[in-house]
C-alpha cells in the first residue's frame, strides 16, 4: 500500500461569490482520487492582511491524507487557483481565491515554488483557528504563550 501524508491547506476568497469558490474548489479537490478522507472547518470572515484597502476575506482549513507527493500536491492546488481565475497583481491584495499547503505531514523543505511549513502560518489568525478545528496546533503562536489554569487553585 502506498504511503499517505496527513495535509492542511488554508482556502480564502474575497472577491466574486466567496462561499461558492471556496465550495466549488473543496469539492474539485475532494474529487481527486489520490485525495482521502478530506475534513473542512468551518467558514470565518477575516479582516484583511498586509494590503488593507480591499473586501474581507471568507477563510477555511481543509485536512486530509494524500499519495500525491509535495510538489505534485503544489501543481495541483495552484491548477485549481487558476481555474477560478485568480489574478495576482496586487502582493497580498483581492484574489477569487488563494490556497496555501500550511503542513504536509512533518516535511520541512524551502524551494523556490514551495516552502513548508508555510513560512507565514504562525502569524494568521485566519489560518490557525480553523485549522484548529481539524488538528491539534503545537505550535508556539507570537503573544499568546501557552497558558494552563491550575486546577489545584491556592
Ligand atoms: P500568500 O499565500 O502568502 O498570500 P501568494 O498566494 O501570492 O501569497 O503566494 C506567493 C507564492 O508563495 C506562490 O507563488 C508560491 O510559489 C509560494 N509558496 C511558497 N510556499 C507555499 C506554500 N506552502 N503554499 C502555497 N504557496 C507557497
Ligand atoms: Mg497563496
Amino acid at each position: 500500500m502506498e504511503d499517505k501524508a496527513f495535509c492542511i491547506l488554508s482556502l480564502g476568497s474575497n472577491l466574486g461569490d466567496r462561499k461558492k469558490t471556496i465550495e466549488d474548489a473543496i469539492a474539485v479537490i475532494r474529487e481527486n482520487e489520490q485525495i482521502y478522507d478530506l475534513k473542512c472547518a468551518s467558514f470565518y470572515e477575516t479582516e484583511p492582511v498586509g494590503y488593507l484597502d480591499q473586501p474581507w476575506f471568507l477563510n477555511t482549513c481543509v485536512s486530509f491524507d494524500t499519495t500525491m507527493a509535495p510538489l505534485e500536491l503544489f501543481d495541483f492546488v495552484q491548477g485549481i487557483e487558476k481555474d477560478f481565475h485568480r489574478e495576482r497583481t496586487i502582493r497580498w491584495g483581492p484574489r477569487t481565491l488563494d490556497i496555501d499547503i500550511i503542513t504536509y505531514g512533518d516535511i520541512t523543505m524551502d524551494t523556490k515554488r514551495l516552502t513548508l511549513p508555510h513560512p507565514r502560518y504562525r502569524e494568521r489568525a485566519f489560518v490557525l483557528v480553523p485549522m484548529s478545528e481539524l488538528t491539534d496546533i503545537d505550535v508556539p503562536i507570537p503573544g499568546k504563550r501557552a497558558v494552563r489554569r491550575l486546577d489545584d487553585g491556592i
